[in-house]
């Protein structure tokens, strides 16, 4: 049976809708990501879910039961955010604890239990304050976990921290959810993360869900020139240009930079237009014939300038059809 469903959901400040109308569902053990600029709903529509926000219309449902009226503490419902909110002078294992004992269980297996589990297996006697970003999250993480709540709403939870942390906690985080079989519901603006972390992804833009499917499905197809653009796609091509790069393009297709690359004894020659050095490379704008200026890359191997003709190639995998 479907765990958590939301019809129809409206949510509205001073008149007008930060959250229109959303339908969505999520399955026992589903990691649902929310992928959404800044300011598109994300988090009202978390806040909705937890019981946070009244709902001008629509119904939030638990495994087929009505809960629209339920109150928050009632839901059995965690939520996580972009700063942890740890209490800042318990230590870690009190921090993770903190659920157990206000739901009455307290159990320091349990805390071993998940300080392992969150890859902080002796950390229970630090103070939070004296750990990195990245620990505080993954304390956060253990709290929100220790209850085993029905779902777990998570609101940009690695958005804090740097790059690279950020890449391996959405890993971590993956398998963590996976590993304790956790129901969850996954906000972010980042794209690479809503497809490291999610099964299923949902775009939100201006309060609306415009498109729902698995990452590969959304990457592959956005359902409009709108959302390939959010999704990082840069260059959108019609008719024959679009057939240049896939040649069996029914419509439009979306590239993203690293659909064309810059490569000795490519098919298609080009003339560059201005080159930006990269960390890999570089990123580059190409004048293409038949196409026009396209975004694209060159290795590290073939440095390029504005001016240089070159020859690129296509990379299929970075190319999306569209409607
Ligand atoms: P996101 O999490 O995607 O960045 P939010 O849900 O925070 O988006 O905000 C969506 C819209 O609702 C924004 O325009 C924001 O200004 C507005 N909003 C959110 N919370 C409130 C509030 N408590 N009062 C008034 N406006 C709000
Ligand atoms: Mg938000």
């Amino acid at each position: 049976m479907t765990a958590l469903t939301v019809s129809g959901v409206t949510v509205s400040f001073d008149g007008t809708p930060a959250v229109d109308d959303v339908s969505l569902s999520v399955e026992p053990g589903e990691v649902l990501g929310i992928l959404g600029p800044s300011g598109s709903g994300k988090s009202t529509l978390l806040r909705s879910i937890a019981g946070l926000e009244s709902l001008d219309a629509g119904e939030i449902g638990w495994l087929g039961e009505n809960i629209t009226a339920v109150p928050v503490h009632k839901r059995g419902f965690a939520l996580m955010f972009q700063d942890g909110q740890l209490f800042p002078h318990r230590s870690v294992a009190q921090n993770i604890a903190y659920p157990l004992r206000i739901a009455g269980t307290p159990s320091r297996a349990r805390v071993t239990e998940l300080l392992a589990l969150v890859g902080l297996a002796g950390f229970g006697d630090r103070r939070v304050t004296d750990l990195s970003g990245g620990e505080q999250q993954r304390v956060a993480l253990a709290r929100s976990l220790a209850a085993e709540p029905r779902l777990l709403l998570l609101d940009e939870p690695l958005s804090s921290l740097d790059r690279e942390l950020r890449e391996r906690l959405a890993g971590d985080l993956r398998r963590i959810l996976g590993e304790t079989g956790t129901t969850a519901i996954f906000v972010t603006h980042d794209q690479d993360e809503a497809f490291a972390v999610s099964d299923r992804v949902a775009v939100m833009v201006g309060g609306v869900l415009r498109q729902t499917g698995t990452p590969a499905d959304v990457w592959r197809r956005p359902a409009s020139a709108e959302i390939a653009r959010f999704l990082g796609y840069t260059t959108v091509l019609e008719g024959e240009a679009a057939r240049v790069v896939r040649p069996m393009a029914r419509g439009a297709v979306a590239l993203r930079p690293a659909a064309v690359v810059v490569s000795a004894g490519g098919p298609v020659a080009a003339t560059v237009v201005r080159s930006t050095p990269a960390v890999d490379g570089s990123r580059v704008r190409l004048a293409v014939p038949g196409i026009g200026e396209v975004d694209g890359i060159a290795s590290a191997q073939h440095p390029v300038s504005a001016g240089d003709t070159v020859t690129v190639r296509f990379d299929d995998d970075a190319i999306a059809d569209l409607p």
